[in-house]
């Protein structure tokens, strides 16, 4: 019933979201794992406003329920609060899989800004984390109630277990909550895409990468849970497409940037646009040499929506070839935020990729599809929506 709704709109010729003049859409029941994130909930938008249904599956590990509010009281969006680690039962015509804890303090070794962030945003007010965190939680609330953030033996102790408690979460993520929503697809016949990323080319030998390359991926490094659960989830999509006939699309993410951004989650354009905003140095990593492309979230999303209404499995990168340095990047945030920030030189992080540009041939050439919004001209627009986020509605304290 579901494949045949699916078909039913598809087979009109709905591509990205266009409607042909004169023929009205069926609208779709649609799941966003992930959907109260960054990228997520921007996909939400626009699926709402094409007038699907949207079911959005979320545990707020990093997302937040401001960025789908505007939707709350619309009959054709619900929220749930779910860890895709463990079994989901739903009626839906598509999946798109973006759960997933992308954010670098997850990965990276970066302990005071990680222990700042479990503190501050999650532990001690909102107290969201998922399962595997519990023990972690009761040892950081006790120490926290006695003060003993000075004290040495209490990183010594808590840092290898954040650091562990976070990969186990993000690859418990990546495979058991990627197999799971491959089963609900399987179950209910819906179509699944997968959001997977440019970090499956680990620390590419390749220039620019091309989907057909296997990348040079660390497995022991201290970013390979992300990178290795990726590349198992991928694994995974494609044996469900294989072995059990689920209609899959596999997108591979290059570095995205936009509104609604986590501010505080050490990626490197929230991390500058935040730093010059509040008049901080701009922290650059290593000697700023190494390059990465930077695509703007409403780009992304239509390729997005693209893939899953194509006829095509992928994997498609998705993402600007605009190839930065993190130097240029910064000086890109000075001339837009402050020309006066300060450039503040840091140690790089291990295993850090040297360069990262995609190769979109593919998606050009099967999904019609690339990437329109520049950085000079995207910035701006996730600059204004961070200013208010961080000084609030007055925000010409920082004009
Ligand atoms: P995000 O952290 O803003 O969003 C991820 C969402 O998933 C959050 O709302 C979080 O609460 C939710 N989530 C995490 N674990 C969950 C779980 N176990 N169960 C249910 N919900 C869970 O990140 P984003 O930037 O919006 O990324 C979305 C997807 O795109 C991710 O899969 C990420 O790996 C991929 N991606 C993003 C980028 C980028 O630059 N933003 C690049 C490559 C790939
Ligand atoms: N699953 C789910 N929702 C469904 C169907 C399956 O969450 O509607 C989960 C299920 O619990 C299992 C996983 O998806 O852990 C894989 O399901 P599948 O049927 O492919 O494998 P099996 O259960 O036979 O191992
Ligand atoms: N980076 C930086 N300063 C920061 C944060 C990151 O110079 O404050 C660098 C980081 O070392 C990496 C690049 O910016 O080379 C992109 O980092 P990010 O974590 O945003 O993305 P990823 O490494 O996952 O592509």
């Amino acid at each position: 019933r579901h494949r045949a709704a699916f078909e039913a709109a598809t087979s009109r010729g709905f591509v990205g979201g266009k409607v042909p003049l004169g023929i009205k859409r069926k609208g779709l029941r649609i799941v966003v794992t992930g959907g109260a994130g960054f990228v997520g909930s921007h996909l939400v938008d626009r699926l709402i406003a094409r007038g699907d249904s949207v079911i959005v599956v979320d545990n707020f590990f990093t997302g937040r329920k401001e960025n789908v509010m505007h939707h709350f009281g619309n009959p054709n969006f619900e929220l749930i609060r779910h860890d895709v680690v463990e079994p989901l039962l739903l009626e839906v015509d598509q999946i798109y899989h973006l759960a997933c804890p992308a954010s670098p303090v997850h990965y990276k070794f970066n302990p005071v800004k990680t222990i700042i962030s479990f503190s501050s945003s999650s532990l001690i007010f909102s107290n969201e984390f998922s399962c595997l965190f519990d023990l972690m939680e009761s040892f950081l609330l006790s120490f926290f109630l006695f003060d003993n953030l000075q004290d040495i033996s209490f990183w010594v102790v808590m840092l290898p277990l954040i650091q562990l408690a976070s990969c186990c979460g993000l690859h418990k993520t990546n495979v058991v909550g990627t197999l799971n929503m491959l089963g609900l697809a399987k179950r209910v016949g819906a179509r699944f895409l997968l959001t997977s990323t440019s970090e499956v080319y680990g620390d590419p030998l390749q220039h620019p990468q091309v989907e057909t390359y296997w990348g040079n991926v660390n497995p022991i490094g201290v970013r390979s849970c992300y990178d290795e659960g990726k590349r198992t989830a991928e694994t995974l999509t494609m044996d469900y497409y294989r072995g059990a006939q689920v209609e899959v699309r596999i997108a591979r993410i290059f570095n995205t940037y936009g509104p609604r951004m986590c501010i505080d989650d050490g990626r490197v354009v929230s991390n500058f646009v935040a730093q010059a905003l509040r008049k901080e140095p701009l922290t650059v990593y290593g000697d700023g040499k190494q390059t990465r492309s930077f695509q703007y979230v409403s780009d992304l999303v239509e390729g997005l929506m693209r893939l899953m209404e194509g006829e095509h499995v992928g994997p498609f990168n998705l993402g600007n070839p605009g190839e930065f340095t993190m130097l240029e990047l910064a000086n890109v945030v000075q001339e837009t935020i402050d020309p006066n920030a300060k450039i503040e030189f840091r140690p790089n992080t291990e295993d850090d990729p040297h360069k990262r540009k995609p190769d979109i041939t593919r998606a050009k050439e099967l999904l019609g599809w690339e990437p329109k919004i520049p950085l000079r001209q995207g910035l701006p627009l996730m600059v204004s929506d961070f200013r208010k986020r961080i000084f609030g509605d007055h925000f010409d304290v920082n004009p």
